[in-house]
């Protein structure tokens, strides 16, 4: 959370304190949060992590057991959930199956009794690419365009918060990755906030500007997509996007700017803006694809932390990449992901090798036996 106490100033949506207990099981944990409007936020978490249950408490459709919401300043923690000025799409569509699609999208107008409805819906058919649908029936149309019928129904209604739990659940792969794009075109057309509910990383990264994971009904970390990947605070995020090589190491000097550990005998310096770790174990952290592989001995272009002595364990060739894992001397499997530009050679199974990564790639996370 960015506010200062007392500050009522923001305009966006905010939790503050927000608890959600079924019986004696607590799904949300004194959740705060601070979602600027016109913001693409992510919730992304594994299953039963409280996403839901965090989305359905801004609906309405939730009571919080303690704690508020706030919506531009005014407190909608127990407003009933026609009443706020929020809408939801759901993974299951619920269009009305006798209604042709721009009847579908005229809906909360006709019932609101607006005028100006054929202006509206056309000018709303066609931000969804559907003009040329408008007379057709739900059951005639592919899962991305009734996905986008979906939505626009719901911002037809001009809600100042879009919720949208796992929109995109019941597409295939290629589609998904498409309606991801095309969601966030619409998002950066219409300007309001959406809250995007996903256990999907990828999607997650692709769509929002801000991110924030969720485990076990709390927030873990919360930033931009970049941010999270590149320097996570925990063992938690740093596995649940993408892939991380966890090292075991001993702290043995923290200094103004660098934290020096020991990891497995190799001496490694981690700069204090990513070392978060307190204790004098730790994780030493590393993306595959940030290691550089070489030959022994060869002198590989990243100072400052040189692994000798892996040997080769499996060589997958997957395209873009080739993907190595590397036996390292003290019996754990490194990964490493090198881009198949065709300046550098491929790697044998059995070969030796040398690892290495830039001190400033690495991060250093709090010990905890179950990470690895
Ligand atoms: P998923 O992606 O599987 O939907 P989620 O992160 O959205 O997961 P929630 O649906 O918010 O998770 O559920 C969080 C936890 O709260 C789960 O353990 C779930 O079983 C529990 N829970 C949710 N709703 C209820 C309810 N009405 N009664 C009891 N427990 C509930």
């Amino acid at each position: 959370a960015t506010s200062v106490p007392g500050d009522d100033s923001f305009d966006g949506l905010r939790l503050r304190e927000v608890t959600k207990s079924f019986g004696a099981f607590t799904a949300v944990d004194m959740l705060d949060l601070d979602i600027p409007s016109g913001s693409f936020f992510a919730l992304l978490g594994p299953s039963g992590c409280g996403k839901t249950t965090t989305l359905r408490m801004v609906a309405g459709l939730e009571t919080p057991t303690s704690g508020s919401i706030t919506l531009g300043g005014e407190d909608i923690t127990s407003a009933k959930p026609y009443r706020r000025p929020v809408n939801t799409v759901f993974q299951s569509y619920a269009l009305f199956p006798h209604l042709d699609i721009f009847e579908n999208v005229a809906f909360g107008l006709r019932r609101r009794k607006k005028s100006d409805v054929d202006a509206q819906v056309n000018q709303m058919l066609e931000l969804v690419e559907l003009t040329s649908q408008a007379r057709k029936k739900p059951a005639q149309l592919s899962g991305g365009q009734q996905q986008r019928v979906a939505l626009a129904r719901a911002l037809i209604n001009e809600p100042q918060v879009l919720l949208l739990d796992e929109p995109l659940g019941a597409l295939d792969l290629k589609l998904r990755r498409s309606m991801q794009i095309e969601i966030k075109r619409i998002q950066n057309e219409v300007g309001q906030t959406f809250v995007h509910v996903t256990h999907d990383q990828e999607e997650a990264m692709t769509m929002a500007d801000t991110v924030a994971v969720m485990n076990a009904g709390i927030i873990e970390q919360m930033g931009s997509p970049t941010d999270l990947y590149e320097n996570p605070r925990s063992t938690f995020v740093a596995n649940f996007l993408g892939q991380s090589n966890l090292i075991e190491s001993t702290v043995k000097d923290r200094s103004a700017d660098v934290v020096t550990v020991d990891m497995h005998g190799i001496g490694v310096s981690i700069p204090l803006t990513r070392a978060h770790a307190d204790g004098n174990k730790g994780w030493v952290g590393i993306r595959p694809e940030k290691v550089l592989i070489g030959e022994e001995g060869e002198e590989l272009d990243a100072p400052g932390n040189s692994v000798p002595g892996g040997v080769v364990s499996d060589v997958s060739f997957v395209g873009v990449s080739t993907q190595y894992l590397v036996r390292m001397p003290w019996g754990q499997e490194l990964q490493v992901f090198q881009q198949n530009t065709g300046h550098r050679r491929l790697f044998r199974q059995g070969e030796r090798v040398e690892l290495s990564w830039r001190p400033d790639y690495a991060f250093l996370l709090d010990y905890s036996q179950d990470a690895a």
